[in-house]
């Protein structure tokens, strides 16, 4: 921990992520492709790593026993964070952890390790996976209903499951010495909600921010973001995740029972000024809103 926190300190101050160690270009046959997809490395110190591919992001601790992995992501991408971990160490991977169930984040996984990594997720992501099998995501050797601790050469990483929230799998990873959450999807900064919010469930949402932002940490690993965005973030993004969703709910709560009722009228006539400057505001919003009008619409 010695080295982590100038390193944080930095990074919070300047606002933007350390220079790329690696950056590849990929084809354009990627997943949503025409995208040029690059990927980089950050060491937040204390051999903790923050690995980018595109806009997705995991992390990978390493140990004096082997290295802790998290989110696969998918099978091309999954070489890249494979190729960054052997660069800092000859210690085999011991665990890959599961942020959910969604394949975009964790069909990787007979790529990034296919011989000595235990695989880790919720009880329900294990479900899922009978209804939906990949031959590239192996079922979790070891699953678990509300938390789970990885103990490691004096590393500690505790597993949370907050119930649904995003999908009825999805967990938060928690180093409690280094006060750092990892968590994917449901924190994503400066961003308004995911297009038309798949799988997400806008109440459980809001109620599983608030548990988190009544835990005990500092820093935020977010499991989505551009190059250009930082690695680490303070704690507060939790609570201006939630505060988004809240002002999203009212506004369109409040229209609806004003006599609004047309989702494409609402799609049209509501804003929500404060968060203009939010990544995605514009092409985004409308369908956030829609997405909350069938919240209310038809209590699902
Ligand atoms: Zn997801």
């Amino acid at each position: 921990m010695k080295h982590i926190i100038p390193t944080l300190a930095l990074i919070l101050s300047l606002g933007f992520t350390m220079p790329a160690l690696a950056a590849n270009d990929y084809p354009t046959n990627e997943p949503m492709g025409g995208e040029k997809f690059g990927h980089s490395v950050t060491h937040l110190g204390d051999n903790i790593y923050v690995f980018r591919w595109w806009v997705y992001r995991n992390i990978f601790i390493v140990t004096d026993e082997g290295v802790i992995a998290t989110d696969p992501m998918n099978p091309k991408a999954a070489k890249l964070p494979k190729q960054e971990i052997a660069k800092v160490t000859d210690k085999p991977i011991r665990y890959i952890i599961y942020s959910h169930n969604h394949h975009d984040h964790i069909s990787g996984g007979t790529v990034l390790d296919g011989k000595s990594a235990e695989f880790i997720g919720h009880e329900n992501l294990a479900k899922e996976l009978l209804d939906h099998p990949n031959p590239t995501v192996p079922a979790p050797d070891i699953t678990f209903a509300k938390t789970y601790v990885i103990e490691l050469a004096g590393r500690r990483v505790e597993l949370e499951y907050y119930g649904p929230s995003h999908g009825k799998s999805l967990i938060v990873m928690r180093l409690p010495k280094e006060k750092i959450i990892f968590t994917v999807d449901i924190v994503t900064p400066r961003r308004v909600a995911f297009r038309n919010m798949p799988d997400f469930w806008p109440d459980e949402w809001v109620r599983t921010l608030k548990e988190i932002e009544a835990t005990d940490f500092d820093y935020v690993i977010s499991g989505h973001g551009p190059a250009t965005e930082p690695a680490i973030e303070p704690a507060s993004v939790v609570t201006q995740q939630r505060e988004y969703l809240e002002d999203l709910m009212a506004a369109v709560k409040t229209a609806m029972a004003a006599g609004t009722r047309n989702p494409n009228k609402l799609r049209q006539v509501i804003k929500l000024p404060k968060y203009k400057n939010w990544r995605a505001y514009d092409a985004w919003l409308p369908m956030n809103i829609e997405r909350i009008w069938a919240f209310y619409h038809m209590k699902w």
